[in-house]
């Protein structure tokens, strides 16, 4: 390899030239998107969004926009790519569907779907604490009272990518535990505020319900959930 084109390939290593929701290389980016995917992901409104079935528990859910398309591409470069400058375009996006959930006024309880220690390791820091802590911060600029607390713990879990939707909510009962200062923390904080659970995607909606459930019993009550994006119907695959 060339040194010049040695030296790119490092550069783009370091700094990602190329827009994380579409690929292109030749525009201006701004915390890693270019304007017309700024765009696109701006112009989505929070809608309210229910798994069928939905499962026990689990509290209304919003969410921006389907899993799809550069909505999409943005979630996985975040999470999955490394690319944490995302962390401010997406916890606006957040932030604004958050903020469409609580009536002005209301100080505002970020909790969050916490990551497994091992994902957080593979991924440099827990994704979604990121983006929790992205969107109270812009929910502060915008004049909001809005803090973030971590009452959950992901405990180690097994691969889930082919379970049916009655394991997967079974898994996900047994997916988290209490973090005992941490939810005391977050109960004294919650009287009058609205409390919201985080999280990037709503996929059967068993992880929100298993984990607003716990947090319920600890006393604390998720109003509501509010994610970057929901997944079409999840359909469990039929026997051949
Ligand atoms: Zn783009």
């Amino acid at each position: 390899m060339p040194v010049g084109a040695l030296l790119q390939a490092l550069v783009d290593l370091v700094l990602p030239a190329s827009c994380a929701g579409c690929g292109e290389s030749a525009q201006p980016l701004r915390y890693e998107v270019c304007a017309d995917c700024a765009r696109v992901v701006e112009s989505l409104r929070a809608a309210p969004t229910r798994p069928d079935p939905a499962p026990d528990g689990l509290p209304a859910c919003v969410a921006l926009g389907a899993y799809d398309g550069r909505l999409r591409e943005l979630i996985l470069g975040f999470k999955e790519r490394g690319r944490h400058r995302l962390a401010r375009p997406l916890g606006a996006l957040l932030a604004e569907a958050v903020a469409a959930t609580a009536a002005p006024g209301r100080p505002l309880l970020l909790l969050y779907v916490p990551d497994t220690a091992e994902a957080a390791r593979a991924r440099h820091g827990d994704h979604m604490l990121r983006l929790a802590r992205a969107a109270a911060q812009r929910l502060r600029e915008a004049g909001r009272q809005a803090g973030v607390a971590a009452p959950l713990r992901a405990l180690p879990k097994a691969d889930s990518a082919h379970l049916s939707s009655a394991q997967r909510a079974a898994g996900a009962a047994g997916a988290f535990v209490l973090r005992g200062g941490a939810v005391e923390r977050a109960r004294r904080a919650a009287p009058g505020s609205v409390t919201v659970l985080l999280d990037d995607i709503v996929t059967t909606g068993a992880t929100l319900a298993a984990a607003s459930v716990l947090l319920d019993s600890a006393g604390l009550r998720v109003d509501a959930c509010v994610a970057l994006a929901a997944t079409r119907r999840y359909l469990p695959q039929r026997a051949i």
